[in-house]
């Protein structure tokens, strides 16, 4: 098997409140919509902190349940996916490979590799 088949796309849907993708290696992928939704790297969701430049509080937006709960998903080129979110966001691209990376199922936790 070619090792592109782990990080290209064979069908993407939205179940509940995970973002669900199907690998072109047979794999399958569920996302729960939280955690995703908190890795958002959009400039909005990273907090740039320019707003509450004097606070001390960390830069951890206030968001509403339905920020959390994805409502489509739509891929990017042939590298990345974007999720819409309950709350209208939808700027951040989550790319494939460090979706596969992330993985949270069993078999690719164990497979996992010790950080660092
Ligand atoms: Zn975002
Ligand atoms: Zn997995």
């Amino acid at each position: 098997m070619s090792s592109s088949d782990a990080t290209r796309v064979r069908d993407l849907m939205v179940v509940g409140g995970d973002v669900v993708v199907v690998w072109a290696d047979g794999h399958e992928s569920y996302f729960p919509g939280e955690p995703l939704r908190r890795a958002c790297t959009c400039a909005e969701c990273k907090g740039e902190g320019h707003l509450f430049g004097r606070a001390t509080l960390p830069v951890v937006k206030q968001l509403r349940p339905e920020a959390f709960v994805p409502v489509a998903a739509a891929l990017v080129g042939n590298y990345g996916l974007q999720v819409t979110w309950g709350d209208g966001h939808g700027y951040g691209i989550y790319t494939l490979a460090e979706l596969r990376a992330a993985c949270p199922c069993a078999a690719c936790r164990a497979g996992a590799a010790p950080a660092g």
